[in-house]
């Protein structure tokens, strides 16, 4: 396969994709689940020598898409969304076409420049201050391992990266038990110990209670403990949970501390202004990360931090050896030095072609169809007997069940076989709950009321 050969099959392929699209409507979202069953259908070693393209294609064809959970079906429920706009696919095979590797402004200055000016376009789209700029990382769990990294860093006045962390203070890190787990892993693969990040009590709205923060805090000083950062949540996975950011910030500050927000699912809706309410007083937090690969349509990866100062950060991630220098460059950017890995895709061009194709305002309408439909469903199943609206809509998400965790399961495994909406789980106060969120990219309001209309079909009678 040479690249005369490639222009012809990248035609085929987007005929294929075309397709795809055009019939995802009629297959099952989530793959049927046989384990085993397409490792089967390979052979067992690589070729020796070279097979056909056609042949290869026809493999593809017939093994992949029945093996697939289908991620871009407008009835997808599950998780957050994985969106991918076709302005968004269309970019990406522009980078790919080019394969660049951005690690250094002068190993792709494009791809960096653009990067600096998509983080400014997002920054005020989303409503923050003119002070944060900020970078682009693969996803929110590598995102939030970079800040705490740097609150680690800073805590111990960069000693951990020199001479580890055992002859260090014990390190304290701060969260609600809504935060994802990615927190959890951060805090692990930092060194500082599961033990010591502390989880914050939460109200009755499931929000981090500032006055426990300010307790924790104090009792772990008067306990001879380093406090070292404050992590919070806004829009957790499990049910959308905010905690109460201005207040908790407040606290932190008056201790000193850094904080970073998650935001990975639902800083998208920021877009519009309507639902900045949620997290009122983000623009006090040092370190705030969002997945445009959730709701905004920017195809995975593509996690945006922004910094109110990238200096603490560059100190504890950055390192310049003679090879990655650039000769009498001094006031370019080396976006390496801001993130773990030291190789670059170019992510930011599929946020350029996004937001372009679509418009601030046509991304706002989809979110905004998105938040209104879910509120829709859920007061369509909340006048269905047995079914039970555990927890309200926080933006497009809430859960439901029926009157026990057995019989909730069922109903989910009846929902998912039958293939026309997916829909996950979560753990909520103790109880097994059916999570909907309204996000996919394509979505109209009558794939959304298909989920009262299936969960009414497949209740137990
Ligand atoms: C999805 C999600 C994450 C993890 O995102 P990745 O980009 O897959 O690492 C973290 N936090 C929240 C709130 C999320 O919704």
């Amino acid at each position: 396969m040479n690249h005369d050969d490639l222009r012809h099959w990248s035609k085929h392929a987007a005929d294929w994709a075309h397709d795809y699209h055009a019939t995802l409507r009629d297959r099952p979202v989530r793959a049927p689940l046989t384990p085993g069953a397409i490792a089967a259908q390979l052979p067992a070693t690589a070729p020796e020598t070279a097979e056909p393209m056609q042949q290869i294609f026809a493999d593809f064809e017939a093994i992949v898409p029945p093996g697939m959970t289908h991620w871009q079906h407008p009835r997808f429920f599950a998780y957050f969304p994985a969106n991918a706009a076709p302005a968004s696919m269309l970019a990406e095979q522009l980078a790919n076409a080019m394969a660049c590797q951005g690690m250094l402004w002068q190993t792709s200055p494009a791809a960096t420049e653009i990067e600096q000016v998509m983080i400014e376009w997002l920054r005020d789209a989303l409503g923050l201050p003119k002070g944060f700029t900020g970078t682009l990382h693969d996803s929110a769990t590598t995102t939030t391992l970079s800040a705490i990294l740097t609150m680690r860093e800073q805590a111990t006045a960069f000693a951990g990266n020199i001479a580890g962390l055992s002859g260090q203070p014990q390190l304290r890190f701060y969260a609600s038990a809504q935060t994802h787990s990615s927190v959890d892993k951060a805090i692990r693969v930092a060194g500082v110990g599961q033990e010591n990040l502390v989880k914050i009590p939460t109200d009755a709205g499931f929000s981090m209670r500032p006055g426990a923060l300010a307790g924790a805090i104090a009792a772990d000083k008067a306990a001879g403990l380093l406090p070292a950062g404050v992590i919070l949540c806004a829009g957790g996975t499990s049910i959308g949970a905010f905690d109460r950011i201005a207040e908790c910030i407040a606290v932190a500050k008056a201790h000193d501390l850094p904080m970073h927000v998650d935001a990975a699912w639902a800083g998208s809706a920021m877009i519009c202004p309507e639902f900045r309410a949620l997290w009122a007083g983000v623009e006090g937090a040092d370190s705030i990360v969002f997945n445009p690969h959730k709701w905004l349509g920017a195809q995975f990866d593509c996690a945006v931090q922004f910094l109110r100062d990238p200096t603490p950060q560059v100190k504890t991630l950055g390192l310049r050896p003679t090879y990655l220098e650039t000769a009498g460059r001094e006031e370019i950017v080396n976006f390496n030095e801001w993130t773990v890995p030291l190789g670059r895709r170019f992510r930011a061009l599929k946020l350029w072609f996004t937001l372009r194709a679509y418009g601030l305002e046509g991304l706002r309408n989809r979110i905004r169809n998105h938040v209104a439909w879910a509120n829709e469903a859920c007061a369509a199943l909340a006048k269905l007997d047995q079914v039970q609206i555990v927890t309200q809509p926080i933006l497009s998400l809430f859960t439901f069940a029926l009157k026990n965790d057995a019989a909730t399961e069922a109903l989910l495994n009846r929902i998912n076989d039958d293939g026309r909406i997916y829909l996950t789980q979560t753990r909520h106060d103790g109880r097994y709950v059916i999570r909907v969120q309204v996000g996919q990219f394509d979505c109209t309001r009558d794939d959304v009321m298909m989920i009262p209309q299936v969960v009414a079909e497949l209740l137990p009678r």
